[in-house]
């Protein structure tokens, strides 16, 4: 049985007290990345995020089923080095 993780009750970057939150997550998958929407995960008002590993674990676990997502969306990608500063 893994131990199961402590959640942080404050954020290790800036000290502020996290809370619950359903969130919007992108996964990355090899090249490609996945999107979760209505992720449970500990957020703080600095931007610091906190999933846990059964979150994540999960997360792999459904991209890996191939389970039928909600939507698509398209996403601009851009190389940066194409482009001058
Ligand atoms: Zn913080």
């Amino acid at each position: 049985m893994p131990k199961k993780e402590k959640q942080p009750n404050i954020c290790p970057v800036c000290g502020s007290k996290m809370s619950p939150a359903l969130i919007t997550h992108t996964q990355p998958w090899g090249n490609e990345s996945f999107e979760f929407r209505n992720v449970p995960a500990l957020v703080c008002s600095c931007g610091e995020v906190w999933l846990s590993a059964e979150v994540t674990d999960r997360m792999d676990e459904i991209i890996k089923s191939k389970a039928k997502p909600k939507e698509y969306h398209k996403i601009p990608v851009f190389s940066f080095s194409e482009f001058a500063l």
